[in-house]
């Protein structure tokens, strides 16, 4: 998402901004709406899931896709512009000066706008694996020093940022290390394995426009799914690409915070 944006919206600038929803809007709809409006694009960033854009007003846009935000870019003669289209699930609309808009749509609103005076927004935040200056080792001590199950860990972006369900269980599954280990119990060559595997994991998930899962819900700015297939998530009951064995899933913690795991049962031991 953020490699389309810097190709199509970098250099831009917000003619005029919509936005309808205040519990998902930051710090306020006016405020957003004000402080985007008039504003010129001059980059497209991403730290971990958190996608932002510093403006010409030395402001940054924050844009954070949570469950099921989705971005297009859709082309609209200039005069449309103010009236937000009359699709479901629509939250904000910039349009640009070029005549294109960028759509913000969100059915599970648990995605995120926002508009921040400078980048304390990424305090707290854990190291992107992604990023040029990403140094494997602090992590994998890092992650030694936690009684929770990694996968647990790995999902908390105070200590790696930019991991979801899907690629938490495909680390795990590539370094044969099971979900629900305890982080402080894996040791030091299995964090190693996984640490490893961070970077080249999601680089190749994004080469491949990321995951559609069969409720089609990703998609990209243009509407295209994303083609990266994962070894375990969404492939209960299929043979292990390793193994053979069925792939098998379970559960970390109770109630409403529980969180799915996939893995192989022969591959991933406890
Ligand atoms: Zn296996």
């Amino acid at each position: 998402m953020r490699r389309q944006l810097a190709q199509h919206v970098a250099g831009e600038r917000i003619v005029e901004s919509w936005a309808d929803l205040e519990r998902i809007t930051r710090p306020s709809v006016r405020e957003f709406v004000e402080g985007t409006e008039g504003t010129r694009i001059l980059d497209v960033c991403r730290w971990g899931k958190q996608l932002f854009m510093p403006l010409d007003s030395g402001a940054h846009l924050l844009i954070h896709l949570g469950m099921s935000g989705r971005l297009h870019l859709e082309e609209t003669p200039h005069e449309s512009s103010t009236e937000p289209p009359e699709r479901k699930h629509v939250h904000a609309v910039l349009s640009l000066e070029s005549g294109h808009r960028l759509v913000f749509t969100d059915q599970r609103t648990f995605g995120e706008l926002g508009i921040a005076p400078n980048r304390s927004f990424l305090a707290g935040k854990g190291p992107d694996p992604t990023d040029a200056a990403f140094d494997p080792e602090p992590l994998v001590a890092e992650l030694g020093r936690h009684r929770v199950k990694i996968k647990a860990a790995l999902l908390d972006q105070r200590l790696v940022a930019g991991l979801g369900n899907i690629y938490a269980d495909e680390v795990c599954f590539l370094a044969q290390v099971h979900p629900a280990t305890l982080a402080c119990d894996v040791p030091e060559d299995g964090r190693r394995a996984i640490v490893a595997q961070l970077r080249p994991v999601l680089e190749q998930a994004i080469a491949a426009g990321g995951v559609t899962l069969r409720d089609g819900m990703y998609q990209d700015m243009f509407g295209t799914s994303g083609s990266y297939r994962p070894h375990v998530y969404g492939n209960v009951g299929n043979p292990c690409s390793r193994c053979g064995a069925p792939i098998d899933h379970g559960k970390l913690g109770t109630g409403k915070s529980a969180r799915s795991y996939h893995f192989c049962p022969r591959c991933q031991i406890l």
